[in-house]
C-alpha cells in the first residue's frame, strides 16, 4: 500500500515539475499548471464516479468484480472487493451455523423458546408447537404469560426462581406433563426449555401408590400378628421358659414393622396428597408444649433435661398434624439419641427472614459426611444404634417433606461428641398475626 502511495505522490510531483517547465518554456506557467491542475481533478472525479457506479449496482450477496483501474484507485477497488467477498464468506458461515442450529433444534423433540427481554416470544422450534401449543408465526412476540396462563407457571415466571424446574401438565393436552426449565442468558433475555416427562410422571405415581397400597395392606396382618404376641407376653406366666424370649424379640420386631409401615404411610401420604388448601393457625408454644410433655413421657427411665423456650404469642399457618408430626420426629429423635441426664433444648426464634424452631441436643452428634444424606430414606448414621433405639430411618424424610409442603426448609448442624441441632426454617408468609387468629390447640390426629 506503502509503495503505491509514494508511487502515486512521486508522479504527481513529476507531473507538476513537468507542467511547471513546459509552462516556462512557453511563457505561460501559471495557465499551464492550472489546467493540469483541471485534468487531475477530472481525472479523480471520474475515478469516484466509476466507485460509486459500481458501488450503486453491486448485489451485495453476489459482489461483481470492480472495473478495471490502475495505481492508487486500481488499490482502493481491489481493497474494496476483498472486503465484499470476505464478508460474504462470513455470512455464508454464520447462514450455515444458523441453518445447522435451527435443524437440530427442530428435530428435538425437546421444545425450545427463546424469550425477549420484555417476555415477548421471539423464536422457537416445532416441538415447542407440539408440546406447549405455540403457533407459527401468529404468537410471535406475544407475551408467554400470555399464552400459558397456568397461575403455578406465572408465579413461577414471574418469581424467577429458575433454580428448580417446574411441572406442569400441557396447556394442548391435560394428559401430557411437562418440565419447564427456564435460564437467563444476554440483557434479560430468557431460553426455555420444555420436554415432555408423562412417562417419568407416570412411573413415579406408579412407585408412591406401590408403596402406599403395600402400607396399608401390611398394617392389618402386623396389627393382628403384634396384638397376639402381646397376649402372650402379658400372659408370659403360662408359656413355657424357651419360648419367652422369642416371643419377646417377635414382639419387639413386629412393632418395629409396625413403625416402618406406619412411616412410609406417613410418607405416601406427604407425595400424594396434595397441600391443604385450607391451613389453621397454630400456636406454636403449644404444640411443641405437648410433643416435649410426650418425650418426657416416652423417655421418663432417661431423666433428660428438655427445656422450652418460645414466645407465646406465635401462630404459624399451616397443617397441624404435619407439623406435629415433623417437630416431634426432631424431639424424639434427640430424645432417643442423647444419653441419661442429657440437656435439650427447643427454641423459637422469629427473624425478618420468618421463623426459626430448633431442637439442640448434647447427645452423641454426627459425622459431616452424614449430614447430606440423613433425609434419606432409611438412611442411618449408625445401624446398630438405630436398631437399638427402634428408628425407622424415615423420620427425617417425613420431616424434610412437611417442610417443604410449607415452604419451609431443614437445617442440620452437629458435630460428633458435641450434639446436634436440627432448626426447621419457615417463611414469613408462614407468621399469622395473633389478632387474626381463631386458636387452634387441639391434638392433631397421630396418623400424619
Ligand atoms: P431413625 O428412625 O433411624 O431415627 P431418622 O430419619 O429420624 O431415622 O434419622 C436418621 C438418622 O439420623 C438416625 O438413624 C440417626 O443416626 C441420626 N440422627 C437423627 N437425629 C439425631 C440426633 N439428634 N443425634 C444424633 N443422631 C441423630
Amino acid at each position: 500500500m506503502f509503495s503505491n502511495w509514494h508511487d502515486a505522490i512521486k508522479r504527481l510531483l513529476v507531473s507538476f515539475l513537468a507542467l511547471l517547465l513546459a509552462g516556462w518554456l512557453i511563457g505561460e506557467p501559471a495557465l499551464v499548471v492550472l489546467a493540469g491542475t483541471l485534468g487531475y481533478l477530472v481525472y479523480h472525479l471520474r475515478q469516484l464516479r466509476r466507485l460509486y457506479n459500481w458501488l450503486r449496482d453491486t448485489d451485495f450477496s453476489e459482489p461483481s468484480p470492480p472495473p478495471e483501474s490502475k495505481g492508487i484507485w486500481g488499490y482502493i477497488f481491489d481493497g474494496i472487493y476483498l472486503l465484499q467477498r470476505r464478508e460474504r464468506q462470513a455470512l455464508l458461515e454464520l447462514k450455515s451455523i444458523i441453518d445447522k442450529a435451527q435443524e437440530s433444534t427442530a428435530a428435538l423433540e425437546l421444545a425450545v423458546v427463546m424469550i425477549n427481554n420484555r417476555g415477548g416470544l421471539e423464536w422457537w422450534n416445532p416441538a415447542a408447537e407440539q408440546l406447549i401449543g405455540l403457533q407459527t408465526p401468529k404468537d410471535k412476540q406475544q407475551l408467554v404469560i400470555n399464552l400459558i396462563r397456568e397461575p403455578t407457571f406465572i408465579d413461577y415466571y414471574n418469581k424467577a426462581r429458575f433454580n428448580r424446574p417446574l411441572k406442569l401438565s400441557s396447556p394442548s393436552n391435560p394428559a401430557v406433563m411437562l418440565e419447564f426449565q427456564i435460564t437467563t442468558f444476554g440483557a434479560g433475555e430468557r431460553l426455555m426449555l420444555v420436554r415432555d416427562i408423562s412417562q417419568l410422571h407416570r412411573l413415579e405415581m406408579m412407585r408412591k401408590d406401590f408403596v402406599g397400597n403395600v402400607s396399608h395392606e401390611l398394617r392389618t396382618p402386623i396389627t393382628v400378628i403384634t396384638g397376639y404376641l402381646e397376649t402372650m407376653i402379658d400372659d408370659k406366666k403360662n408359656l413355657p421358659a424357651r419360648w419367652i424370649k422369642p416371643i419377646e424379640q417377635m414382639a419387639q420386631q413386629s412393632h418395629r414393622m409396625e413403625n416402618i409401615i406406619r412411616d412410609l404411610l406417613t410418607l405416601s401420604q406427604l407425595e400424594t396428597r396434595a397441600s391443604s388448601k385450607q391451613q389453621t393457625a397454630i400456636q406454636l408454644c403449644s404444640l411443641l408444649r405437648e410433643i416435649k410433655q410426650d418425650a418426657e413421657q416416652v423417655f421418663a427411665d432417661k431423666q433428660q433435661n428438655i427445656k422450652l423456650d418460645c414466645p407465646d404469642d406465635i401462630y404459624v399457618s399451616g397443617n397441624l398434624s404435619e407439623l406435629y408430626s415433623a417437630f416431634s420426629n426432631l424431639v424424639l429423635n434427640a430424645a432417643k439419641y442423647t444419653q441419661p441426664q442429657g440437656d435439650i433444648e427447643l427454641t423459637v426464634e422469629k427473624s425478618t427472614k420468618g421463623l426459626a424452631i430448633s431442637v439442640k441436643d448434647n447427645g452423641p452428634g454426627i459425622a459431616p459426611h452424614h449430614i447430606p444424606r440423613l433425609t434419606e430414606r432409611f438412611y442411618r448414621v449408625d445401624e446398630s444404634r438405630s436398631a437399638d433405639t427402634g428408628g425407622t430411618g424415615l423420620g427425617l424424610a417425613i420431616v424434610k417433606h412437611v417442610l417443604a409442603r410449607h415452604n419451609g426448609k431443614l437445617e442440620i448442624i452437629s458435630e460428633p461428641g458435641k450434639g446436634s441441632r436440627f432448626t426447621c426454617i419457615l417463611p414469613v408468609e408462614r407468621i399469622v398475626e395473633p389478632i387474626s387468629v381463631a386458636v387452634n390447640t387441639t391434638s392433631p390426629d397421630p396418623a400424619v
